[in-house]
């Protein structure tokens, strides 16, 4: 029996008025035309301060994926999702420009999310994405290893300060910080600076974690290769392991420009590989920790079967489980159920801020095969299983 199939358990928080609104949500999110027809108009009025479209987005997308417009009014989730065993994580999804003052500003708030979450077992990880600390360009020249001009080192010191204080607070407060993956031209940059992060703090423990897209090429690879410095030079490592969110655009680049696809060739591909770092991972659990970051319920069940086989606590500090708020409830809430450490990561900002992050959840929605089926024939089954037992 698929273990993953226990509505009763994912929907236990809802009432039957909310999965309705759901699954009327799931529908409308399923028309590809529909979608992005929604999000151009969306984009547009949300922007302008429609007042009467802002009403709506609340109601239905907001309300369904975004915890709230501020962390204090996300807190009434955070203590709902505590009380059935599962973890908060704050993302904050505001998209700014990308210049010096937003990046300031992004990282002042990331520090005052170290310091609400601190000490509250209900928000077991600070996020930050590492455009938000500084321009993709940027870390595109850094990693390409060319000679910068003084101002262009000028700006990457600065990118490097807003990472160390995060990191050195975080430190401090004792709570894991995961710094997330984006674009692969970006993320060379991106791997060092987060492995110099790993050397300064996590000297006890992982204290600072990176995050490994298997859909990428060479991976594993840049796995075993940190496992051998972090050895060396004794630290401890921090891995969100997510299959990867950019493919079409890696690929579109890769064309482009005309160099080698860093994306495997086939779903299949970046499954298996995604199995691959699980076993790699679970060889390693001396030094290493892991957040499996994912909807998939084959990935779910292989790490909770590789675990038992290797006699670990379904709660064993060294592995978490993670989904996105609003998705694939049937594995967040099967997961607490059965004492694992899962969290959702819990988007927060106000409606018009953060209507790009939720566009970007109905687009996936319409292009991630299965995805909005799945969700819509768990809340189905829920609904008709509420009417069976009335
Ligand atoms: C808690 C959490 C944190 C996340 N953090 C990040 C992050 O920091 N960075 C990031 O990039 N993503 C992140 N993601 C998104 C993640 O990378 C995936 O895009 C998303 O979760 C879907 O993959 P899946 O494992 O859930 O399941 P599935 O639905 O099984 O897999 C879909 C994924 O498979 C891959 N894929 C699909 N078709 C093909 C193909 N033809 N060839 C090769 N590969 C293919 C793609 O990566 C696609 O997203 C995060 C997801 C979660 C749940």
């Amino acid at each position: 029996m698929n273990p993953f199939d226990n509505t009763e358990i994912a929907f236990a928080d809802k009432t039957t008025a909310q999965l309705q609104k759901a699954y009327w949500m799931f529908k409308m999110i399923e028309n590809p035309t529909l979608t992005n027809l929604g999000v151009s108009a969306l984009n547009f009025t949300v922007k302008n301060n429609f007042p009467f479209v802002t009403g709506i987005v609340r109601k239905t997308l907001f309300d369904q994926f975004v915890g709230g417009e501020t962390r204090e009014e996300s807190m009434k989730v955070v203590n709902t999702l505590y009380k059935r065993g599962v973890g908060s994580i704050f993302d904050y999804s505001v998209e700014g420009q990308q210049n010096e003052k937003t990046f300031d500003s992004v990282c002042q708030e990331i520090l005052d999310i170290v310091r609400f979450s601190a000490g509250n077992p209900a928000i077991p990880f600070v996020v930050f994405k590492p455009t938000a600390f500084g321009r993709i360009e940027i870390y595109d020249e850094v990693g390409k290893g060319v000679e910068l001009t003084t101002s262009q080192k000028e700006e990457w010191q600065r990118v490097i300060n807003r990472f160390d204080s995060v990191c050195k607070l975080c430190h401090e407060k004792d709570i894991r910080v995961m710094v997330d993956a984006e674009e692969s031209w970006m993320q060379g940059a991106a791997d060092a600076l987060v492995e110099q992060m790993m050397e300064k703090y996590n000297r006890d423990k992982a204290i600072v974690w990176n995050t490994i897209q298997m859909y990428r090429t060479h991976r594993l690879e840049y796995m075993e290769e940190n496992l051998g410095r972090a050895k060396e030079r004794g630290y401890f490592i921090g891995y969100k392991i997510v299959r990867g969110a950019y493919m079409e655009k890696e690929r579109e680049r890769a064309a482009e420009i005309g160099y080698p696809d860093p994306i495997q060739p086939t779903k299949q591909a970046t499954d298996n590989n995604y199995n691959a770092a699980i076993d790699f991972i679970m060889q390693h659990l001396d030094r290493i920790s892991a957040f499996f970051g994912t909807h998939n319920e084959k990935s779910t069940e292989l790490v909770m079967d590789k675990m038992r086989s290797a006699g670990l606590s379904n709660d064993d500090k060294h592995i978490s489980f993670g989904q996105l708020y609003g998705m694939s409830d049937n594995i967040t809430f099967y997961l607490a159920n059965q004492k694992y450490n899962v969290a959702k990561y819990l988007p927060y900002g106000p409606v018009k801020d953060v209507v790009p992050y939720l566009t970007r959840r109905a687009q996936e929605n319409t292009s991630v095969a299965g995805q909005t089926g799945r969700e819509l024939g768990l809340i189905k089954k829920e609904l008709e299983r509420r009417k069976n037992n009335r």
